[in-house]
């Protein structure tokens, strides 16, 4: 088996020595928000080796923090790993371990490493020292295990209010490793939990809990981001004296960071609680919720995070890699469709009242086997405002006066005349078809200036534009916090706009692309209107500048 990332290399060597001779991993969110595009990073490492080397994943459920979690959390992120297509094995609580936790806890005290201290948690910082100064040692490290005991169990009987007590590791307060200097193993915390109500009224530190969590399950590689590394001590320590056999091992990675995008959830959080989008699934939010909701394949998504790969040293993601994903994914799978986002109406001239042609549209040219559909072609159309110009730029290739066309999929049209409105703006093109000039006809290979897209405005089918663009302003002259960087334009909504209608057969959520203009997700009916959501444009921004 080839090893892709230095992560693979370890398990690859743990499996030839024979260390392992299974491996499993563990997802381990926090249900206190949504998931979002780093954890599809964490999610695509995790579940990638179970994948390859045919082993297991657990999803469970980091739930030590009661006052943010709660299970909306919890169903929305098991939603979303399904979405993404990965299979976990067992769904697992660290809440279902507490018991054991607490025993691991009386251990450690009846070992003599472990102690009550009741400094307050500013005492506790304040005496912790710095990376130039030794730490000061509690005045209550020296309580005998019987103290500490009895001390712990009241803890836990609920006879202490908030902070008045903590349970501390007793370590090395004159580590150079600050998070070796008697850390916190449990808190006091009287709130209410959404899996183990109100049964326990102490809940263990992170670093205490994880490493117990993982061994218990006899996790093989437990794989976290790189500001853990200077916790890896703490880790095996609490291995190692809780006495677990076989030993987890941790190994850091860098987490994803995309510039302009804030990914913490505290930050989600708060544009959900303001208000400024319309939930954590809105479709400009970097959760996968959000994501979705905007139309992103899963497939395109996971493509990503295995182009970013995996990396030892913490970097920025430029976020048009995701969108070209995005599009390429699309480019491959959307059917096209035409639309009009600001509709000229065209008259043809040479058509009788109420004359129709049929011709067959390839629903992708670069996949014959997605198929095609219909369009039909009647006497008044619309095609897109930006397509006419009767003062046109240089180089302008599309409808001119006098100029010549071919509406796609359909014909060419020569223009005719133009009628103003009382602004002088044009109001109704009339043009004439040419004899023959669909594809395959006689005058097919005239030459024309451009092809453009139109709508029958008999059949057309009125919708609504949701255009999405990114949440952030790019960071300009200094600013850098984040509240002031919002996009006041991120959502632009068009109505009025005209789309075939073939789209009306597709179920909700299909994605199309909205021909010269952009990948549009048919989002549904609302208040009786059909709307497409952006997705993604059809070229990067880059290109366009
Ligand atoms: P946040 O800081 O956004 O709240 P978190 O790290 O607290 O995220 P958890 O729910 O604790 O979120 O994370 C679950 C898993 O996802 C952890 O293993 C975590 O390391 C990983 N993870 C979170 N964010 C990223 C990221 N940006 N890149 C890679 N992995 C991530
Ligand atoms: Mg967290």
């Amino acid at each position: 088996m080839e090893a892709n990332n230095f992560i693979e290399e370890i398990i690859v060597s743990d499996l030839e020595s024979g260390k392992h001779d299974s491996i499993l991993t563990r997802f381990p969110p926090e249900p206190n928000g949504y998931l979002h595009i780093g954890h599809a990073k964490s999610l695509s490492i995790n579940f990638g080796i179970k994948e390859k080397f045919n082993g297991k994943c657990n999803l469970r459920f980091d739930d030590t923090n009661p006052t943010k979690e709660d299970i909306e959390y919890v169903d929305s992120i098991k939603e979303d790993i399904k979405w993404l297509g990965y299979v976990w094995d067992q769904e697992l609580y660290a809440s279902d371990y507490f018991e054991q936790m607490y025993t691991c806890a009386v251990q450690l005290i009846k070992k003599g490493l472990a102690y009550v201290c009741d400094l307050t948690a500013d005492e506790i910082s304040a005496s912790r020292g710095d990376l130039k100064t030794p730490g000061k040692e509690s005045p209550f490290r020296n309580r005998t295990v019987e103290e500490n005991l009895s001390f712990f169990s009241d803890m836990r009987d609920g006879k202490y209010a908030d902070g008045e007590k903590v349970l501390r590791a007793k370590i090395d307060m004159n580590s150079p490793n600050m998070n070796m200097r008697d850390p916190v193993i449990y808190r006091i915390l009287h709130a209410f939990h959404h899996r183990t109500s109100n049964k326990w009224c102490i809940y263990p530190m992170y670093d205490f809990a994880h490493p117990i969590e993982d061994a218990i399950e006899k996790i093989t590689h437990s794989i976290c981001t790189l500001e853990f590394e200077d916790h890896r001590p703490l880790y095996d320590w609490v291995v190692d004296n809780c006495d677990f056999n076989p030993k987890p091992r941790q190994i850091e990675f860098a987490r994803l960071n995309i510039k302009n995008t804030i990914m913490s959830k505290r930050f989600l959080k708060s544009l959900v609680d303001s208000g400024f989008v319309s939930g954590w699934s809105d479709p400009r939010m970097p959760t996968l919720s959000g994501m979705r909701e905007r139309g992103y394949p899963a497939e395109a998504i996971r493509d990503f995070c295995t182009r970013v790969g995996v990396a030892k040293a913490n970097s920025e993601v430029d976020s048009q890699l995701l969108d070209y994903c995005v599009r390429e994914n699309l480019n491959r799978n959307a059917i096209r469709a035409m639309a009009v986002e600001e509709p000229l109406l065209v008259v043809i001239d040479n058509f009788y009242d109420g004359e129709e042609r049929t011709y067959s549209a390839v629903d992708n040219p670069n996949d014959a086997s997605i198929g095609s559909h219909n369009v039909t072609i009647t006497k008044e159309i619309y095609i897109e405002k930006t397509d006419f110009s009767d003062n046109p730029p240089p180089k302008y290739i599309r409808l001119v006066p006098g100029g010549i066309v071919r509406l796609k999929s359909a014909f060419i049209v020569r223009h005719v005349s133009t009628e103003y409105d009382k602004n002088g703006m044009p109001s109704v093109i009339h043009c004439n078809y040419i004899e023959d000039s669909q594809s395959g006809g006689e005058n097919a290979n005239m030459k024309v200036q451009g092809t453009i897209q139109w709508v029958s405005r008999k059949y057309g089918v009125p919708c609504e534009l949701y255009k999405y663009d990114q949440l952030l302003n790019d960071i300009e002259d200094g600013i850098s916090d984040f509240k002031l960087r919002l996009n006041q334009h991120s959502l632009i909504t068009i109505d009025g706009a005209v789309v075939e209608p073939f789209v009306l057969e597709s179920s909700d959520g299909t994605p199309y692309q909205f021909m010269r203009n952009a990948y549009f997700k048919k989002a549904g009916y609302f208040s009786g209107k059909l709307r497409f959501y952006r997705i993604v444009e059809l070229r990067d921004k880059f290109n366009k500048k």
